[in-house]
């Protein structure tokens, strides 16, 4: 059924679990909003073959994962709807149409392809659908007309992007004057809004590796191996904060310590997710001071991440026992997503003259 609260869209690709930068950069914007607005969230399975098509298996147990860490993490798909991207033909069909309105070298300028294509080691080599995904994101997005779209900073260029995709449509096809302000967009006879991101508490997480080349660290990221899983069993938390990049100068007692979150992913970390300010500004002090060394300071952390990641755990045993549970829900979210963006592609067709024939969509 469709309803007529005010719209989000967001998702994110099937190459692995959810993590903390998600958790942080934007599943807590969903789990604060699932209530007010009407929830869609992508699994935008083709996007993960930009960079995996030889590992169709990898894909499909993925967006099994991330469906499940949705609803450990507390989506509750009786409110929100999860979808699987593919499942969702009008986006394909939205896709072809947009990539007409953007210019091929304006895809090329993304600066977010630009990092992906760095950090992920791509070269020259990376397929075709690899800026592709970036058109198709604008369709993945303007398919549900969405009011807000919760991101973490990465994405800011693609919706960037699906901001111009939708003034262009509506000037060209809906007879918007181009210097409407883009709040007015649909007031005045558009059929896209020009969307707002909305960012998370924390915009870019860094992973737990040591910095790339250039002296930053890299954000974390399900395929750079630097990433905390909200999957990860208490163990496997305590391992990878134990051995977490810190500051290679630090020596306890000798030399003072690097705090600052962009260096030293320990401080970045305990800023995040340790809601005890008092210990966090005594520790800092001192291990800018020299006078704690890593292990206390580590040692803290794995205790606030097991405990924002204990209850998380203890629902994903739950729905990990019953994986037909996560179908269904991938099921109706799916339904539900066909019936919204099919009524978007019937009103492009028609706004670009192309609604030749009438047609309905049957999903079992
Ligand atoms: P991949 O390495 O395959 O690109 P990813 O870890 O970057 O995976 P995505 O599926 O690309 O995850 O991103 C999903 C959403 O989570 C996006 O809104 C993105 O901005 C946000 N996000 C991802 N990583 C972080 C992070 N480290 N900090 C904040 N937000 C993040
Ligand atoms: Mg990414």
């Amino acid at each position: 059924m469709i309803t007529h609260k005010k719209r989000i869209l967001t998702g994110d690709t099937p190459t692995g679990k959810l993590h903390l930068g998600h958790y942080v950069g934007s599943v807590e914007n969903r789990l604060a909003l699932q209530d007010e607005y009407d929830c869609f969230f992508i699994i935008a399975n083709k996007h993960a073959f930009t960079t995996r098509a030889e590992r169709p298996d990898e894909i499909r147990t993925s967006v099994i994962e991330i469906a499940t860490d949705y609803l450990a993490c507390g989506i509750d798909p009786n409110k929100s709807c999860m979808f699987v991207q593919s499942e969702v033909p009008a986006i394909d069909e939205l896709t072809f149409f947009f990539a007409m309105l953007i210019p091929f070298n304006r895809v090329m300028r993304n600066p977010t392809l630009a990092q992906e294509i760095k950090d992920k080691d791509l070269g020259d080599k990376y397929p075709f659908g690899f800026p592709m995904y970036a058109v198709g994101q604008t369709a993945d997005i303007l398919a549900f007309r969405p009011e807000l779209v919760p991101v973490g900073e990465d994405q800011l260029p693609h919706l960037e992007l699906t901001r111009e995709v939708a003034r262009r449509f509506d000037q060209i096809y809906c007879g918007v004057d181009s210097h409407t302000e883009d709040k007015d967009y649909i007031t005045a006879g558009g059929l896209f809004p020009v969307i707002q991101p909305k960012l998370g508490r924390v915009t870019r997480l860094v992973g737990i590796g040591a910095p790339s080349a250039d002296g930053n660290l890299l954000k974390m990221s399900k395929s750079l191996n630097n990433a905390i899983f909200l999957s990860d069993g208490a163990d496997v938390v305590q391992k990878k904060v134990m051995s977490m990049y810190t500051d290679p100068k630090r020596i306890t007692g000798k030399e003072p310590g690097e705090t600052s979150p962009d260096k030293n992913p320990l401080w970045a970390f305990h800023e995040t997710f340790n809601t005890d300010k008092a210990w966090v500004d005594e520790y800092r002090a001192r291990y800018a001071a020299g006078t704690v060394g890593d292990v206390p300071v580590k040692r803290k952390l794995v205790e606030v991440l097991n405990t924002l990641i204990d209850p998380i755990r203890t629902r994903r045993q739950h729905f990990e026992q019953r994986p037909d549970d996560v179908i269904d829900a991938l099921r109706i979210g799916t339904k539900k997503a066909n019936a919204v963006a099919e009524v978007t592609l019937a009103l492009a067709k028609k706004a670009m003259k192309q609604d030749f024939f009438p047609r309905t969509l049957t999903l079992t």
